[in-house]
């Protein structure tokens, strides 16, 4: 298959989750994850209407912006140093993997310093894996409390990447707190600045079916796309 082939098969297959579950397809943004693509395959994905690409080295995002123009939206989804956070703070759209306060400040200075406010998501290890990144579910509202009135960036919503697994169905539980955490900590953060929970990024080409299903407002795709990462 083409990757505008892949493109439209992951988009039908986001459409009828989506009406499984009674949503708006149009209310699902299909990230397409080009960590290790070249440049020149990503070109077809956008040739194929992909608007947002989803980084997870800062170098590399830094090294392909040049490559697009100002309508491709760019996310970066994976564990960022605070070192690295300058790499980034100019162009990144949508930043998936707030985790820690240091970051969040390290953010906020960069991005104040190129005059903007940058948009982020709390990144939640829902299923307490060791080894994973994220805050823990029992963290995510302190941590809210935390960052709320820091000029440069503004929180608005929550992302997790679900373990490994051949069978969705097993991690629908995973997405189904992520939803209620959101909802949850929405409550409890009503009133505070720069804190407002909407999105919901969760789903990547293993699991993204469910994802839709149990609410993801942000999809992460790679390999679907692109196909198996070299
Ligand atoms: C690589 C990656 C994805 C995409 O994974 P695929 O399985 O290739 O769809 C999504 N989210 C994060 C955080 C990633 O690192």
């Amino acid at each position: 298959m083409t990757i505008a082939e892949r493109v439209a098969a992951v988009r039908d297959r986001i459409a009828a989750a989506a009406a499984r579950a009674g949503r708006d397809p149009g209310e699902v943004t299909l990230v397409a994850v080009s960590k290790t693509v070249p440049v020149a395959a990503m070109r077809e994905a956008y040739a194929a209407g992909i608007r947002d690409f989803g980084e997870n080295r800062a170098q590399e995002a830094r090294d392909k912006f040049p490559a697009f123009g100002e309508d491709v939206r760019w996310h970066f989804v994976g564990r960022l140093q605070t070192n690295k956070v300058k790499y980034i703070a100019r162009h990144c759209h949508l930043l998936h993997s707030l985790d820690r306060l240091a970051l969040a400040q390290e953010v906020d200075r960069r991005a104040g310093r190129c005059g903007r406010v940058l948009p982020c998501l709390v990144e939640v290890n829902v299923a307490g894996e060791p080894t994973k990144a994220g805050l823990p579910p029992e963290k995510v509202v302190p941590f809210l409390q935390q960052v709320a009135g820091m000029k440069g960036l503004q929180v608005v919503g929550l992302m997790t990447v679900a373990p490994p697994t051949d069978d969705p169905e097993r991690v629908r539980p995973v997405f189904r707190q992520l939803r209620q955490l959101a909802e949850e900590a929405a409550r409890q953060c009503r009133g505070l600045p720069g804190i407002e929970l909407r999105h919901l990024s969760m789903g990547m080409t293993d699991d993204f079916e469910v994802a839709v299903e149990e609410g993801a407002t942000i999809v992460r795709i790679g390999r679907a796309i692109f196909g198996e990462r070299g």
